[in-house]
């Protein structure tokens, strides 16, 4: 049997890049697929809720915690075989960004400073200027909560924006395959994106990225909060950041509270203005 190391109220805060958060009831970090399933088994006897997470760079957590069990992806392998890359969930999304990009392969060159998981980016379809994680992906390996692992080609997976019928099912991305083509361009492109990124983004701040979708005619929602004059907009400690209108940042003490009375509030003067109903992109969990 594999070891498993469950871990009593733990801080959500220290599992989100927003910094938000009360205590996770249980939490167990898996590394191997036994590990997994050795905690899924465990979890599934004690009827605990299972939430999986990734690097929590897109999860607001309630203040008020959340019971059952967390299951952190920290499966971390990388192996190259020509332009296939075979990758661990837990991988962190930019390292694979600057690795295959600096081995002239492009795909994820807009993954640099990024700051998820691999299996986080297939699950909600991460991407950016112009490239999407679903784009070069060819396989991924799922467990589901009674430990059975399958594996799903592609186009089993119904990917969209921000989406993929992974988000329908329960359990763990465990590993993914990807196929990349060569660029002798890719570098560089990575280098110009992570650039701009720095320029438009707080990253410095804490956050989990853009909070809405764009709209589905092309619209940028970034652009409609700033041309609604929202930018800087405070609740408590959230705010909406004065570098990107789509982003809300935890100027210190921000509760799950007030990043949800911001959200709504934005939603609703978004609606007022232009008659549009912004959909959150975040992950909550209240
Ligand atoms: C500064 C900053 C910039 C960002 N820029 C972008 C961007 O340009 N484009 C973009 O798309 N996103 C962006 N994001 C958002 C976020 O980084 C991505 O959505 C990322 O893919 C989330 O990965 P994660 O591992 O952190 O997922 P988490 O936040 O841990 O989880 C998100 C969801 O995925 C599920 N999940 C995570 N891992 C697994 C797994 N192994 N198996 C099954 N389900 C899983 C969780 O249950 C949860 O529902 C940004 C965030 C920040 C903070």
């Amino acid at each position: 049997m594999a070891a498993i190391k469950i871990i009593k109220q733990k801080s959500l805060k220290s599992l989100s890049t927003f910094g938000i958060g009360g205590k996770a009831e249980r939490f167990v970090s898996v590394n191997t697929t036994a590990t997994c399933r050795e905690t899924f088994l465990f979890a599934k006897k004690r009827h605990l809720p299972v939430h999986i997470l990734g690097n929590g760079s897109n999860c607001l957590f309630p203040d008020q915690g959340l019971p059952g069990l967390i299951v952190q992806n920290k499966i971390l392998f990388y192996r190259k075989k020509q332009n296939q890359i075979f990758v661990g969930g837990g991988y962190s999304l930019a390292l694979l960004g600057r690795k295959t990009a600096k081995n002239q392969l492009t795909g994820f060159e807009f993954a640099l400073s990024i700051p998820g998981s691999v299996g986080g980016a297939i699950w909600m379809n991460a991407g950016a200027s112009g490239q999407e994680t679903a784009d070069t992906l060819v396989k991924v390996a799922f467990m589901d909560l009674d430990g059975r692992i399958a594996i799903y080609p592609k186009k089993a997976l119904r990917f969209g924006y921000r989406s993929s019928s992974l988000q329908e099912k329960k359990g763990m991305i465990l590993w993914a395959c990807f196929l990349l083509s060569p660029s002798s361009t890719a570098a560089n492109q990575a280098r110009l994106f992570a650039q701009k990124r720095r320029q438009d983004q707080p990253l410095q701040e804490k956050s989990i990225g853009s909070i809405f979708k764009n709209p589905a005619n092309g619209i940028s929602a970034a652009r409609l909060i700033d041309q609604a004059g929202l930018k800087g907009l405070q609740i408590g400690g959230a705010k909406i950041s004065l570098k990107h209108a789509n982003f809300i940042i935890n100027t210190g003490n921000a509760t799950s509270g007030d990043v949800a009375l911001l959200v709504e509030k934005v939603q609703q003067m978004i609606y007022a203005k232009y008659g549009m109903w912004l959909e959150k992109e975040i992950c909550t969990f209240l």
